[in-house]
């Protein structure tokens, strides 16, 4: 006799856990006592949800179960930097990252394992798309991350979320949208959608749409050059959306006061890194409330083509955007020793 799957209460909203809790013939109260559980005391063990009877937790148990991603490997880098490799329930592994700065902490989750967008300078993309994360494995990530680190939530360092590891995000449009509602609510895991970054590489009418979803996050673009030609070469996605469509949905997206656009750019020697390019992205970006990242190429060997300029060459450009007013910070490699780009631990995992 073939086992019967049992339902993963992780990644079930209030309304989903009130309905299954009716289910069981139970008042929707239980529901609540159960979402705290998981989503703000991190406990995933339903024996040990000790505001529950235990005849209740037996009949629970019987057709569901709390099943987060599992801590398959763990790389610890000098500068504090920690980066996961986890597995899913059904084996297939992701990577998250958990960055400890002076007054933030900042987790860098995924949404899909490997993804479909092919950009040629990303290691996920050499996986091409294995299949998009449930709400639950995404959600999941933050909450095994906070459980291995331990809660030092206390004011004084903040914690951010960044959706920026393997996959992109918008092409997991529901499953994704589901998981912000799950990270920023109040009665669970409390997360501020201000502090909540999601990184894309331009689906716009999934762009559009997210600016109608209940939580709205911060965004960041990942533009990567400063022509059309050059980024359809870098990244297949423009030939579907360019540049106008993608600055102009940007432009148009409604951003809570206060809150800034940021734009990626990731630097390649001799592809996009010119002072010439410095030059075209300002007058794409120029009079806008932006911030720009620039991001020095993390280079792999899988890689083909590409390469890190050198220093000199990034401050050169940073120094053209700055001189027209421009904010540019070159992101500080964190983890450097331990890594390079997204996607690189699974990727060589499956090497193996
Ligand atoms: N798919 C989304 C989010 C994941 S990628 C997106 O593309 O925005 C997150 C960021 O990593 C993107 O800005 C991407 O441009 C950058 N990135 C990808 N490969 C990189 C590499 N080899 N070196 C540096 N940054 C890289
Ligand atoms: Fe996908 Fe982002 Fe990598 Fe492009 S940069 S392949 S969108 S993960």
């Amino acid at each position: 006799m073939l086992m019967e799957e049992k339902t993963n209460l992780l990644g079930l909203s209030l309304t989903e856990l009130e309905t299954a809790v009716i289910g069981l013939g139970e008042r929707p109260f239980r529901a609540r006592q159960i979402y705290r559980s998981i989503y703000r005391r991190r406990q995933f063990e339903i024996g040990e949800m000790t505001d529950l009877a235990k005849d209740f937790k037996q009949r629970l148990t019987s057709q569901f179960t709390v099943a987060p991603p599992q801590v398959a490997r763990v790389f610890q880098s000098h500068d504090g930097t920690r980066r996961y490799l986890l597995t899913l329930t059904d084996g297939q592994a992701i990577e998250s990252v958990y960055i400890p700065e002076a007054r933030r902490r900042t987790i860098c989750i995924s949404t899909q394992v490997g993804c479909a967008m092919g950009c040629t300078f990303c290691v996920t993309a050499t996986m091409g798309l294995v299949r998009h994360l449930q709400a639950g494995e995404i959600v999941g990530q933050v909450l095994m991350i906070l459980n291995d680190v331990g809660e030092t939530r206390d004011g004084s360092t903040r914690l951010n979320v960044v959706l920026m590891g393997m996959g992109e995000p918008l092409h997991n449009y529901d499953q994704t949208v589901k998981a912000l509602a799950l990270m920023a609510d109040v009665r669970g895991m409390n997360i501020s959608p201000k502090r909540i970054t999601l990184s894309t590489s331009g689906v716009v009418p999934a762009l559009k749409k997210l600016a109608e979803e209940p939580v709205v996050p911060n965004l960041a673009i990942s533009l990567n050059a400063s022509s059309n030609a050059q980024r359809a070469a870098l990244m297949p996605i423009n030939h579907r959306w360019n540049l106008q469509e993608l600055l102009q949905t940007c432009r148009d997206f409604p951003l809570p006061p206060g809150r800034r656009i940021t734009f990626e750019y990731v630097l390649i020697a001799g592809v996009n890194d010119t002072i010439a390019d410095a030059h075209r992205l300002t007058k794409l970006l120029g009079g806008q409330r932006v911030k720009v990242n620039l991001i020095p190429l993390n280079w792999d060997p899988r890689l083909n083509g590409v390469a890190t300029p050198a220093g000199d060459r990034i401050l050169a450009f940073q120094r053209v955007l700055a001189d027209h007013h421009l904010t540019a910070m070159i992101r500080r490699p964190r983890g450097l020793d331990i890594s390079a780009a997204c996607g690189q631990l699974v990727a060589r995992q499956q090497e193996h």
